[in-house]
This record gives structure tokens, C-alpha cells and sequence, in this order.
């Protein structure tokens, strides 16, 4: 004692097997049982490969053929009407069904997962449901281990989790007769997995660590009661993670279950408290390593949590663990040959962590004379990245220290700025423009890839970019679009495309990581301090300008944007991280400004999504990434329009925050709700000029002049003519041109409309 345990392991593959057999099985190019056959051999190689690393405690469970909420909606019997289930195991394609829609049947909604960028299946609940278990597929999986010899303990979502994460599709129907419908299914399964012999359980409660209101905090407390009471010959563990417990420390330590798992990474002052007040009948699992970055594990420092617990608590009572699943992890570093050596030492992924979990926990048992060769090393890298000329740039710590006020504030306010943007842009009322890409067509993205490849040279990669700039320009030319773009051919990702040429970032070849059903991202790494060694999108800019009389539209990531999708450093505070792309974006503005390029748009898609989990975090968050976005974008003269882009448009609780970032226009989408989305702006009398989508890209369907002058219309009755811009909800990478072309044309028409009307 203690004991090493993991919480989920990446079930994609270290080669994304998993998704390229499934996405082969929806293409019908393999069977249903090629396809089990595929998920048996990597739930093997998975649950064997922690057995190797000397893993006590394994999941099982944990694989999904699409998302764990999803099997869970399976395992209960939460399917909606829809679906036409008939009772028993959901079968495969009523499950994809679920996932993806079918011809006759639409999809379930899809949203993140807490914090990550990992999507689950948005749980539905509708009047006369009869949960029952359904999907036995946690004690197959049990006992296929069994199988091979490895004993694992199951993992399933708890009822208050499950609960709060679900939509009541129906009125008339209260959360808690949900959960009491619910509650002798959690004990049927609990009993089945107890018959096939499990000892003990994971139960992810990580609604533990929300602000809860009464009547959840009441659901933990009835529920576990409840469940209890009708079990007791299995070890139940509750998981929590991704933030601390907090104020609902009490209400957890409460609970009658045998372990509680807390995450001490992203929340490690809670530790005193908990090993102060946890009670003398539970046991602790203490999340040490990492489960949602790609650093290594700073050793000595975690046995140090590991050895007081232990003195506290007895060897008997403590766990160690990663913080969370390891599903928000790449699979393998070993598999990654191209990284530079040095930066590659500072990294694990989750088969490495695995390694670190063993070794924490051996060095708990028998000492750190055990392990002293591996605390060695792990000082080394502690040591190694708090020097490392790789990581440390003088020249970007002077700047970030002599940052002024100035430099975060434009010269005028928006009125002035408006005025003077007005004259020289003389633009129409309703100015029509586009969010930046235009349809990556099959060509593109060969051209760009062949350029990766070495296959063509830069003369010819750059020939064919430039036509199809060209193309693009004559196009909205001829449509007679107000403001351009230049379409983005250039960037396979808005991301990536930025990271490649900052200093400070690296890449993968198959760092992997989940982000929904089939799909996996392959987010940059942040290791260093971030410089823009040379301007980055200018030429292509101002080749783009050089086509055309018109306005031509510069674009840019926002830097909390390019820190939302990334790995970002664990060795200094993300804002600190992010104030330094901001300086690096600020660079780009201004060289941009300086190429004569008149309008800016520096896109924010992820600033909503980076709130933290907790309410109380907010104005922090807010005010860092607020400033970030101005110190990026407030170089320029008043005469040159930043805009922004922002992808959800959920802004009640924040318009305030986006009104102070004070771009000149920003755009959200919000043509699905019918404009109802603009609501908060409206509400808060948003100063700044808007661009409320007109044009839903997620659909293949074509808006007709009519729709969108009625969008148009609805928009003109609540905001002032002069704030109103009128695009497409978002980029049209996605799309093909046999719909932009005619959706474009009704979009400029409509504008033409409106302004007739005025
Ligand atoms: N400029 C980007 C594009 O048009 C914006 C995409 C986004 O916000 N997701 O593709
Ligand atoms: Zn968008």
C-alpha cells in the first residue's frame, strides 16, 4: 500500500484505430462484428498494457464506441422517443443513430464536457421513459477482462452527474422524479456487476465540483443514501475532478461511499482540508498526475501529497491516481520520432503517466530509496525546464514587464473611432462581408499537403495560393460583397496555422486526442515563451489588397483562442501565456496595419468556452482575457476597424466582458435562433457594431433572399441601422461552392433590400 489506480485510459488507439474502423463501419466497409472484433483487441492491448506498467486498479468501461454519457444513456434505458427502441440492449445502429442521426432520425445534441474539449451526448428526458438496465455492456466488459485474467474495477457516470447534465424534453417532468426512476437501475446494475464478481466501483460524480444548487446537493445526498441501503457488498469510489470540491467539501465527505477521488492538480489547495476532515471510514484517491496536459510528472513533488497522506490516513487508505481519465491525453510520446529530444524529455502521455502512477505509488510503499533513480531524472527535468534556453526568452519577459496602459487601450473611444472608420471605409448601410475561409476544396488541401510533403516547391505551392486568392477575390467581387477576404486557403487549421510559425510551440505527428464520436484533434504544444519571429499572414494579405479596389479584410487567431486549443504550460499561469501571444498577435496587427490593410479581424471563437468551471473564477478569467484581446488589437490607429468573430453566442452572463474587449464589429452566429441570440446584446444596448449571422453554414441547405431579409428585418427593429453587418454565422471552410456561391448572392441581395427599405 498504497495502491496505483488509473481512471480511463484513451480508447481511440495510439494509431486511431478505433476511428478509422468505425468510421469504416458507418461506410459500411466493414461489418458490425469486424468492428467489435476491433474494440475487443484495443480493450485488450489497453487493459494489458496497464497490467504491464504495474497498475493495481484498472478501468473497465471506460472504452466507448462514440461517448461515455452516450453508453450511459444506453445502460439506463434513457432513450428517446424517436428512436423507436424497443426495450433491451440498444443495438449498433440505434446507437450511431443517437450519435450521428440517420436518413429518417435526427441526432441527439452534442455539447463539452466541463471544461475539455471533449463533446458527450446532451442526455434527453421525456415523459413516461422507462428506465430500466438496458445495455449490459458494463459487466460484458467486466468480464471480458475477467477473461484475459485482469480483474478491473467498472466505470459509469453517477446519477447527480447524469442528471444535471441532461435537457427535461418534456413540462410537467422534475428533475427528481428523473432521479428516482433512475436510482434502482444504478442498483440493478450494481447488483449484476457485484454477481459477476466486481469488488468495487467508479462512480465520475464531477457535478461535485459545479456550483450546485439545494436540490442537487439534496440529489448526492438521497441518492447515495438510497444506494447504499439497497447495497452494500461493493466498494463504491466517487470521482471528482477537474476543479476542486470547495463548498461542497461537507456535502462529499458526507456521502456513504468508501473512496473519494479529488483532482490535485488543477486543484491542489484543497488537500489539506480534505485530509483534515475526510471521515475515518473513506479512503483517498488523490489525482497527482496530469490527466489534461502532456507534461511530465514532477515526481518528488506528488510523493511528497502521497507520503503525507499516507501518515495521516495509513497506507491502507490512500490511492494514487491520475487526476482525471486519461482520454484527454495523446496515447503514446514513445511513438513520436520527430520531436526535439530535450523537449520530448519534459513530456508523458497517458501510457507514460501510467509509468509515473507506478512509480509514485512504489515509491510510497517502499520508500524513495526505491525509485531514487527515477526522482533523479524527474528533478532533472524540473531543473532542465526552469533553465532551458528553449523555453526561457529574455527579450519576451522585458517586454511583458514593461507593458503600459496605453498599449491596452485604443486612442479614441468608439464613437470617435466610428466616425473617422466611416469616412474613409464609405461603406453602404447592411455592409456585407464573410467570417474569412471560403470552401477548402480537395485541391487545397492537396496543394497544402504536397508543400508539407517537400512534393512541390514553395514557388508553386505559393502560385497556387495566390489563385486561388485571386479566385476568391474575383468572386465576392463579382457578387458585390462590401468588405473581402482573402479565403484562407493557406490554413488547414486557425490554430496550427499560427502555432507553426510562433516560436514557443511544437507539434506532433500523432498526439491524438479525442474530441467527439470519431473525430480527435491534434492540439499544438506550447513548451516556451512565445515570439513572432516574422510576420505571418501580411503577404498574403497584401496580395490579396493588391487584387482589388475594395476593402480587404486581414484575419487573425485572438490569442486566448490559440491558448484554448493548445497544450499549454503547466511551469507559469496560462494568463501569463496568453499576454504573450497577445504581444505576438499585436505584431501581426500592426504589420498588417502598416501594409495598408484597413480592416482587422481578430477571431475569439473559444473565449466563451474558456470560463472556468466555477462562478467564482469568472471576473479573473475574464479580466485577463479581456485584456489580452485588446492588448493584441489596440495598436492600431483609430482610422483602422478591428473586428472579432466569436462562434456561440450565448452571451448573456458575459456581455459585458465582450463589449469591453471593444472591437469596432463583431460577429456571432445567430441564424439558428431565429436572432434570439442577439437578445443580449440588445438588452445590454451593446455600443459597438454587430454582424448577427444570417447564413447557418453547419447546414448544407441554401437560405433564400426572403429568410434572410426577415433575419435582417428582426435585427433592424432592435439595433440601430448603423451598427448592423450582415455575413454568415461563421467560416465556410466546411461548405462546398455549389452552396456558398447562390447563399452568398441571396445574403448581398437581402442587404441590397434592406437598404432600399431605408
Ligand atoms: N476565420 C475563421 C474562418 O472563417 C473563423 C472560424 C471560427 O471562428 N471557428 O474559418
Ligand atoms: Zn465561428
Amino acid at each position: 500500500m498504497p495502491k496505483a489506480s488509473n481512471l480511463g485510459y484513451p480508447r481511440i488507439g495510439a494509431n486511431r484505430e478505433l476511428k478509422k474502423a468505425t468510421e469504416a463501419y458507418w461506410r459500411k466497409i466493414i461489418s458490425a462484428s469486424e468492428l467489435e472484433r476491433e474494440a475487443k483487441e484495443l480493450r485488450h492491448k489497453h487493459w494489458k498494457l496497464q497490467l504491464d506498467a504495474g497498475i493495481d486498479i484498472i478501468p473497465s468501461n471506460d472504452f466507448s464506441f462514440y461517448d461515455q454519457v452516450l453508453d450511459m444513456i444506453c445502460m439506463l434505458g434513457c432513450v428517446p422517443k424517436r428512436y423507436e427502441w424497443s426495450g433491451g440492449d440498444v443495438n449498433l445502429d440505434t446507437y450511431f443513430a443517437m450519435a450521428r442521426g440517420s436518413d429518417e432520425v435526427v441526432a441527439m445534441e452534442m455539447t463539452k464536457w466541463f471544461d475539455t474539449n471533449y463533446h458527450y451526448i446532451v442526455p434527453e428526458f421525456e415523459k413516461d421513459m422507462n428506465f430500466a438496465f438496458s445495455s449490459t455492456k458494463i459487466v460484458d466488459e467486466y468480464l471480458e477482462a475477467k477473461n484475459h485474467g485482469i480483474e478491473t474495477r467498472p466505470v459509469l457516470i453517477g446519477p447527480v452527474t447524469f442528471m444535471q447534465l441532461g435537457k427535461i424534453k418534456d413540462e410537467g417532468l422534475e428533475r427528481q422524479d428523473i432521479m428516482e426512476a433512475m436510482l434502482p437501475v444504478y442498483v440493478n446494475i450494481l447488483k449484476d456487476l457485484r454477481n459477476a464478481g466486481a469488488k468495487s466501483i467508479q462512480i465520475d460524480e464531477p457535478a461535485l465540483v459545479l456550483d450546485l444548487c439545494d436540490g442537487a446537493k439534496d440529489a448526492f445526498i438521497k441518492s447515495y443514501k438510497y444506494i447504499s441501503n439497497e447495497i452494500s457488498d461493493i466498494d463504491i469510489m466517487i470521482a471528482t475532478y477537474f476543479d476542486g470540491l470547495r463548498d461542497n467539501t461537507e456535502l462529499a465527505l458526507s456521502l456513504p461511499v468508501d473512496t473519494i477521488h479529488i483532482d490535485l492538480v488543477r486543484a491542489r489547495g484543497q488537500f489539506e482540508e480534505i485530509l483534515e476532515k475526510i471521515p475515518d471510514s473513506m479512503s483517498l484517491s488523490l489525482g497527482v498526475v496530469d490527466g489534461r496536459n502532456i507534461w511530465a510528472n514532477d515526481i518528488s513533488d506528488s510523493l511528497s501529497l502521497i507520503e503525507k497522506a499516507k501518515e495521516k490516513l495509513g497506507g491502507e487508505r490512500v490511492i494514487v491516481a491520475p487526476s482525471c481519465s486519461l482520454l484527454h491525453c495523446p496515447a503514446d510520446l514513445n511513438i513520436e520520432d520527430e520531436l526535439d529530444k530535450e523537449i520530448k524529455s519534459w513530456m508523458a502521455f497517458a501510457k507514460q503517466k501510467l509509468d509515473e502512477i507506478f512509480v509514485i505509488a512504489k515509491g510510497a510503499r517502499a520508500g524513495r530509496e526505491s525509485i531514487e533513480q527515477e526522482i533523479i531524472i524527474s528533478n532533472k527535468i524540473v531543473d532542465s525546464r526552469k533553465t532551458s534556453i528553449l523555453i526561457h526568452n529574455k527579450g519576451v519577459r522585458n517586454r511583458i514587464s514593461s507593458l503600459t496602459k496605453e498599449m491596452f487601450n485604443r486612442k479614441s473611444d468608439f464613437s470617435g473611432r466610428q466616425a473617422i472608420q466611416h469616412e474613409i471605409l464609405n461603406l453602404p448601410l447592411y455592409p456585407t462581408t464573410s467570417i474569412g475561409s471560403f470552401p477548402q476544396t480537395k485541391e487545397i488541401r492537396e496543394t497544402r499537403s504536397s508543400y508539407k510533403k517537400k512534393n512541390i516547391s514553395y514557388k508553386e505551392y505559393e502560385m497556387k495560393m495566390k489563385k486561388e486568392i485571386e479566385k476568391v477575390v474575383r468572386f465576392q467581387e463579382d457578387i458585390g460583397m462590401d468588405v473581402l477576404v482573402h479565403g484562407e486557403p493557406e490554413r488547414n487549421d486557425m490554430v496550427e496555422y499560427f502555432g507553426e510559425q510562433l516560436s514557443g510551440f511544437t507539434f506532433t505527428k500523432n498526439g491524438w486526442v479525442q474530441s467527439y464520436g470519431s473525430r480527435c484533434v491534434k492540439p499544438p504544444i506550447i513548451y516556451g515563451d512565445v515570439e513572432r519571429p516574422k510576420a505571418m499572414t501580411v503577404k498574403w494579405a497584401e496580395y490579396a489588397q493588391s487584387l482589388t479596389n475594395k476593402v480587404m479584410k486581414g484575419m487573425l487567431t485572438g490569442p486566448i483562442t490559440i491558448l484554448q486549443w493548445s497544450f499549454v504550460r503547466n511551469d507559469q499561469p496560462r494568463a501569463d501565456t496568453a499576454a504573450q501571444i497577445a504581444l505576438a498577435i499585436r505584431d501581426e496587427v500592426s504589420d498588417l496595419e502598416k501594409a495598408g490593410i484597413k480592416i482587422i479581424q481578430i477571431d475569439e471563437a473559444a473565449i466563451r468556452e474558456g470560463l472556468p468551471i466555477r462562478k467564482d473564477d469568472w471576473g479573473e478569467y475574464l479580466k485577463w482575457a479581456v485584456d489580452c484581446f485588446k492588448l493584441a488589437s489596440c495598436v492600431v490607429e483609430d482610422k483602422t476597424q478591428i473586428h472579432t468573430h466569436m462562434c456561440y453566442s450565448e452571451f448573456n452572463d458575459i456581455i459585458d466582458s465582450i463589449a469591453a474587449m471593444d472591437a469596432d464589429v463583431i460577429s456571432i452566429e445567430t441564424s439558428r435562433s431565429q436572432m434570439e441570440l442577439l437578445d443580449a446584446f440588445v438588452e445590454f444596448k451593446y455600443p459597438n457594431e454587430i454582424g448577427p449571422g444570417v447564413y447557418d453554414i453547419h447546414s448544407p441547405r441554401v437560405p433564400t433572399v426572403e429568410e434572410i431579409e426577415n433575419l435582417l428585418q428582426k435585427a433592424t427593429k432592435v439595433l440601430n441601422v448603423q451598427q448592423i453587418w450582415v455575413n454568415p454565422d461563421c467560416g465556410l471552410k466546411t461548405r462546398s461552392w455549389e452552396e456558398v456561391e447562390p447563399a452568398l448572392r441571396n445574403m448581398i441581395e437581402a442587404a441590397k433590400n434592406m437598404r432600399k427599405k431605408i
